[in-house]
Formats: C-alpha cells, sequence, structure tokens
C-alpha cells in the first residue's frame, strides 16, 4: 500500500472509530427511542394516490442502463422531480410530493398510531439521527474492508435496508409537519 492510501485509511478508521463511539455513547442510546422499527418491509411502501387528480400513479422505467424509476401519473401529469435508482425510492419519491392524501398515524413503520404529531416527529427525529450514524458507519466499512479486508464488507441489501429505512423516516417526518401546521389552523 503506498503510503498516501495507507494515510487515507487510517483517516477513515479514525473516522468510522469516532462515528461507533458515538453510536455507542450513552448520549445516544440516550436520544434514541427506537430502533425496532416495526416488521414491515420498507422495501415495500404503500402508493399514495395523486393529491390533485385522486389518480393511483404508475411505476415507470424511463431509463434503461442504468434504470432509473419514476412514478407517473398519466391523468394529469404530476409527479416527483427526478427519476430514481431503485423503483421502492420512486414510490417513497412520488409519495413525498403528495402528502395531503396520507396519513402519519397510518405508516406501516416506527409506531406511530396512538402520538401527536409532535411526538411521533421527536420519534422520528431521534430515528433519523441514529439511521444517519450507521449509514455513514456502514458507508465507511464498506470503503474500508474493500481496501484492507480487516473488516467484514457490510452486504449490499443491509445498507440499501438503511437507506429505505431513512427515506420512510423523512417521509415520515414531512407528513408529522403537515399535520402540525394543519393542527395550528393553517
Ligand atoms: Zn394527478
Amino acid at each position: 500500500m503506498s503510503e498516501q492510501r495507507g494515510t487515507e485509511i487510517s483517516y477513515l478508521k479514525d473516522k468510522r472509530q469516532r462515528l461507533l463511539d458515538e453510536l455507542h455513547s450513552d448520549e445516544h442510546y440516550g436520544a434514541t427511542e427506537t430502533i425496532a422499527y416495526g416488521e414491515h418491509d420498507p422495501f415495500e411502501a404503500p402508493v399514495c394516490a395523486c393529491e390533485r387528480c385522486g389518480t393511483t400513479p404508475v411505476m415507470t422505467k424511463v431509463q434503461d442502463r442504468p434504470a432509473r424509476w419514476l412514478m407517473v401519473d398519466s391523468d394529469c401529469g404530476h409527479q416527483a422531480k427526478q427519476a430514481r435508482r431503485r423503483p421502492w425510492e420512486a414510490t417513497l419519491a412520488w409519495n413525498m410530493v403528495n402528502l395531503n392524501s396520507y396519513d402519519y398515524r397510518d405508516l406501516p413503520l416506527f409506531g406511530l398510531a396512538s402520538l401527536s404529531p409532535g411526538d411521533a416527529r421527536e420519534r422520528l427525529v431521534s430515528i433519523r439521527t441514529n439511521l444517519e450514524l450507521r449509514r455513514k458507519i456502514t458507508g465507511l466499512s464498506r470503503v474500508i474492508g474493500q481496501r484492507t479486508r480487516e473488516i467484514e464488507v457490510p452486504g449490499k441489501t443491509y445498507q440499501e435496508r438503511l437507506d429505505a429505512y431513512l427515506q420512510y423516516c423523512l417521509w415520515g417526518l414531512r407528513l408529522t409537519k403537515r399535520a402540525m401546521l394543519a393542527d395550528d389552523g393553517y
């Protein structure tokens, strides 16, 4: 290994260790409401109806190699801004621009059914922090594992699952924000 690459790897290892320390700290543990999100498969997302015309959109492959996906509403043309790499991402991206047709209490993950919008939001904020931390660590473990073989390279599916949980969480945050504004009479 060249000296420069060695320095880079040791920098990445230090960074990973700092993030692991944070993940395992009492403070982070205390601030994280839950890491048990529920049985629901995060790659399966409900598809919201179009908030403008009520249509259910159709999953469409808008590009080949690399594949890109977009939910297309052929009735009114409403769609997310960007096509996505994976179908589940395209579904969640669509849901995020059709917030009026879904209630955060119905989210199949994170146990929000009985919570007020404010409490649900607080719970999701803590979940987001934990997921972002675990995603960063997984990304670093991948690079370090591939270059040095000193640690196990995390599975692609594990990494993608964290991504899916995070996108779900961001969708939930938008839904709770909208519900809080509605409660305030906006
Ligand atoms: Zn529409």
